[in-house]
């Protein structure tokens, strides 16, 4: 058993509480890692709003991490104790029939399907002050060691840094995916962006390297354009700056609505927006952003019966295990610089105030 430090949820709406956790070794299948640098996305805030009900506290979040495996436990071969490692938030068992299909990348074992608050044999690895604490999306990048099932790991070049390859994990793989791979965007076409966080300034860049000739980003956080323009959008507007609805906007900026719109903020207007923001009949609009369970969504059909396609990512399409360690490779290539998404770098201690920079739209 290990003794470490662990950013604690105990209860919906509270803050985060640092504290000494004891992490159980790792059974058959399972890998212990220790997790050097992690990043903090939005649905981890999701999680402590208590916007998924099934999220059981007390859990450890977190779920874009990087580390190093410390010890496997039986019969694990992919991966060996001093390998360096990406904790897969969406899992590829390569075994099930969507892992099967090459046209998904959405395993049967992902937390859509499965609850992930223990681990597959249905413990938790976890405890403190003698409770059990629950993992999450199997990672629970927020401890300095977890537990993860083997299918759940990517081992990536020995040469990365982990603390700058932690955004593979989660929002530059969504974001940078949702265009390459959702969208497939065209050269020379259209985009509009709403909601340029990490997971916007992602989809931005994955715009540009497919060549889209007109990136519009719009937030309602003017400080977030400069960043925007530096990664490659033409223009970025406000949509406090208009009277008329932001889609009517885009529809006259761009004649009869862009090419493909991209949702990455997770609200049921903004998602209506992007969808009409696109044109009638080849516009293609992906929903990036997460709506808190349960949310309900009504729109015109007029809207799809014209042709548009509205289609949802999860981590922008990559099958992870595959594909996590290539988009390493590509990153110490010089590719794309996934750099910018790290804003401030904090010790554990101050995971709350990371929190913070991310509510006052500062990271
Ligand atoms: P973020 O909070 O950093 O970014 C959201 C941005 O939206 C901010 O810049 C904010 O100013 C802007 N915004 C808020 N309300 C707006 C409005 N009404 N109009 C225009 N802009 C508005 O969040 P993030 O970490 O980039 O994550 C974005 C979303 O993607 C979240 O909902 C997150 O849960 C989701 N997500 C989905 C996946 C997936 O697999 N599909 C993966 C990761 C994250
Ligand atoms: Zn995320
Ligand atoms: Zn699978």
């Amino acid at each position: 058993v290990i003794r470490c430090r662990a950013a604690v949820a105990w209860a919906v709406g509270k803050p985060l509480s640092v504290e000494e956790v004891e992490v159980a070794p790792p059974k058959a299948g399972e890998v212990r890692v220790k997790i050097v640098a992690t990043g903090i996305c939005r649905t981890d805030d999701h999680v402590l709003e208590g916007c998924f009900p099934n999220v059981v506290f007390p859990v450890i979040p977190g779920h874009e991490g990087a580390g190093i495996v410390e010890s496997v436990g039986e019969g694990v071969t992919s991966v060996k104790p001093g390998d360096k490692v990406i904790p897969l938030c969406l899992p590829q068992c390569g075994e099930c029939s969507f892992c099967l299909n090459p046209d998904s990348n959405y395993c049967l074992k992902s937390h859509v399907s499965e609850p992930q608050n223990l681990l597959p044999d249905k413990t938790s690895r976890f405890t403190c002050k003698g409770k059990q604490i629950h993992h999450f999306l199997w990672v629970s990048t927020f401890a300095e060691y977890t537990v993860i099932p083997e299918y759940a790991v990517a081992k990536i070049d020995a040469a990365a840094p982990l603390d700058k390859v932690c955004v593979l994990g989660c929002g530059f793989p969504t974001g940078y995916g949702a265009a390459i791979n959702t969208a497939k965007v065209k050269p020379g076409s259209t985009c509009a962006v709403f909601g340029i966080g990490g997971v916007g300034l992602s989809v931005v860049m994955g715009c540009k390297a497919a060549g889209a000739s007109r990136i519009i980003a719009v937030d309602i956080n003017k400080d977030k354009f400069a960043k925007a323009k530096e990664l490659g959008a033409t223009e970025c507007i406000s949509p406090h700056d208009f009277k008329k609805p932001i889609q009517e906007v885009l529809t006259e900026m761009t004649g009869h609505g862009v090419d493909y719109s991209f949702e990455a903020i997770g609200h049921v207007d903004t998602l209506t927006a992007a969808l009409a923001s696109c044109n009638m009949n080849t516009g293609f609009c992906v929903m990036v952003g997460e709506l808190a369970s349960g949310s309900v969504i009504s729109v015109d059909p007029m809207l799809l019966l014209s042709g548009r396609t509205w289609k949802g990512t999860l981590l922008g399409g990559w099958n992870t295990r595959d594909c996590i360690p290539k988009l390493v490779s590509s990153y110490l290539e010089k590719k794309f610089n996934s750099d910018v998404l790290i804003t401030h770098t904090l010790p554990i201690a101050k995971v709350n105030e990371g929190f913070e920079l991310l509510r006052a739209g500062k990271r």
